[in-house]
């Protein structure tokens, strides 16, 4: 492909199923509806636009789902590339409810068109564990509470669930999402095209749109060997619009990352329990499941210019060692990269731009719900005159910064890995404080059930004024661990053993009295 994005390396390529070659456009072709690209969101506009009974052509520069639609991690998730916070800050909470539900209709339509057309190879495993490497139960509940409030069917999974379903001591609460599944996206693209196809779709591989004159209520799109005219036009050319539509182009980022599959790890099914998808950050990393019985596929690292696949293999393994260091040394068998296209909002940019021209694109790393979600929505715009697609207006678009952009993200990316880091070992500091204070709690009541009562309710109190002054010490720790003196400070523990093994030091001394200073002399 013009970008040099391979499949060649895929796992999915490896595992996909079979299907017919497409030829190229070469004949001049009359229609309703123009589709350019063949992606998850080109397939699926032209296939409801086809149930709709309008003629709907594709043209496709490489072939079906060769780019993003056929390279992401799989995962079918409801939600948007922004979070739902930043969402209801933006727009309100009315409204946020429904760009929700239309969220997780795109999570129902990829559910439905697997099971009604039974298409082969797409393997749906259910379940989302989005791991917290943070936060407590307590901030993950709510978290579950406030997107409860949006729509989001998510239940909190408490650390002890988490950490005995994922053998991983750095992980704490989760938010489950039961609904979401995971999905071989390449397949679910080829039968996807397939049952367009079957109704009515016609689909050109090879055939790149060179360009578009929107003018005129037939605008016509020329092609290498022959021309398209069309009265609606959709653009669903992600990141790969480019000199066609340079402006429009220009509205989105394109952000490369990384998915390897290894070879079979024999362990794997003991160490990571859960079958359906994990995440474990809120960034483009760190998004693993299990694949063919006992291969782990793992995504992650960001880069917005091209980088030595080696290097970021390297990564990439170094980040499944760190996580799960109990599946000794893995292989990588595949490893490949895709491009997705992000708006500055982080939201789809859906809507008729000009009468007629309508745009599919931006769904950044939430493309499998979300392209099947604009599907729908322009289909049913487009023939049914159904303006729903108009929710996601104060989504316009937005220039994405150019070069300067790219160079940007990718330094909020590095920028925030230290930071992140910095979180987690802050969050688990803390969690070693709290293990070392109900040890302590645990022995002094041990000792104290030994003593009498009178010094034992005299100890209790003395411990909590300690265990209080440690605590506020314990809070600040962190922050001031980088310039702190190389010192130990006296803790609770070395204040209470002080204390308990050295009791009578509080009495009056007896026997020497001490001579008084000054005074009268006696002689
Ligand atoms: C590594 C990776 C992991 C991801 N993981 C997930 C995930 O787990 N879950 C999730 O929901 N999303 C994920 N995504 C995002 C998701 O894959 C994308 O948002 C989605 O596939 C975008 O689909 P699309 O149809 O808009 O674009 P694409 O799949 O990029 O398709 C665009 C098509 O348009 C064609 N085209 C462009 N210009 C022309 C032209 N002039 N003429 C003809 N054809 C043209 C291109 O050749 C291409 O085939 C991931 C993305 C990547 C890269």
């Amino acid at each position: 492909m013009s970008d040099g994005e391979s499949t060649v390396d895929s796992w999915y390529e490896a595992t996909r199923v079979a299907t017919r070659e497409r030829g190229r456009l070469s004949f001049e072709l009359d229609i309703d509806v123009c589709v350019i690209g063949a992606g998850l969101a080109g397939l699926t506009v032209a296939r409801e636009i086809a149930k709709r009974g309008w003629s709907v052509a594709v043209l496709e520069a490489g072939h079906v789902a060769w780019a993003a639609s056929g390279r992401n991690s799989g995962f079918v998730l409801p939600g948007f590339h922004e979070d739902e916070d930043t969402i209801v800050e933006r727009i309100g909470l009315d409204h946020a409810k429904h760009l929700y539900a239309l969220s997780k209709d795109g999570v129902d339509y990829v559910r439905r068109t697997i099971a009604e057309t039974g298409m082969p190879g797409v393997d749906p495993v259910p379940g989302w564990l989005h791991v917290s490497k943070t936060d407590g139960d307590d901030t993950v509940r709510g978290r579950v509470e406030r997107l409860r409030w949006i729509g989001a069917e998510v239940e909190a999974w408490p650390v002890a669930r988490v950490r005995e379903t994922l053998n991983n001591p750095r992980y704490f609460a989760a938010l489950h999402y039961p609904n979401a599944f995971h999905i071989h996206p390449l397949n679910y693209a080829l039968g996807l095209a397939a049952d367009a196809e079957a109704a009515g779709v016609r689909i050109f591989e090879d055939t790149p749109a060179l360009s578009i004159d929107p003018t005129g209520v037939r605008k016509r799109i020329d092609t290498p060997s022959a021309r398209v005219r069309a009265p609606r036009v959709v653009l669903a050319a992600n990141v790969h619009l480019g000199s066609l539509m340079p402006q429009l182009a220009a509205t989105l980022l394109p952000i490369t990352t990384y998915v390897l599959v290894t070879e079979p790890i024999p362990m794997l099914n003991e160490v990571i329990r859960y079958k359906g998808a994990v995440s474990d950050t809120e960034r483009a990393d760190n998004h693993y499941r299990i694949v063919g019985g006992n291969r782990l596929q793992w995504g992650g690292r960001v880069r917005l210019w091209d980088a030595e696949p080696r290097s970021i293999a390297r990564s990439l393994i170094g980040d499944i060692k760190r996580n799960f260091p109990a599946l000794g040394d893995v292989a990588v068998a595949h490893l490949w990269r895709g491009t997705l296209g992000r708006a500055v909002h982080r939201m789809p940019q859906i809507g008729q731009i000009e009468p007629g021209l309508w745009v599919a694109s931006g769904f950044g790393g939430h493309g499998l719900n979300t392209t099947a979600m604009a599907g729908e929505l322009i289909a049913r715009g487009i023939v049914e005159n159904d303006e729903t697609w108009r929710l996601f207006a104060p989504y316009e678009l937005v220039w994405a910064g150019g070069k300067l952009g790219r160079v940007l993200a990718q330094g909020l990316y590095w920028g925030s890995r230290p930071f992140v880091r910095a979180e987690e070992e802050i969050a688990r500091y803390r969690e070693r404080a709290r293990q070392r204070k109900a040890a302590r709690m645990k022995a002094r009541a041990e000792q104290r059930a030994k003593l009498p009562a009178k010094q034992a309710a005299a100890l209790s109190a003395i411990a909590e004024v300690a265990e209080a002054e440690q605590e506020a010490f314990s809070a600040t720790a962190p922050a001031r661990a980088e310039g702190a003196p190389s010192v130990a400070p006296v803790t609770a523990d070395d204040r209470a053993a002080h204390l308990e093994t050295k009791p009578k030091e509080f009495g009056r001394r007896k026997g020497k009295r001490r001579k008084p200073k000054g005074g009268p002399k006696t002689n």
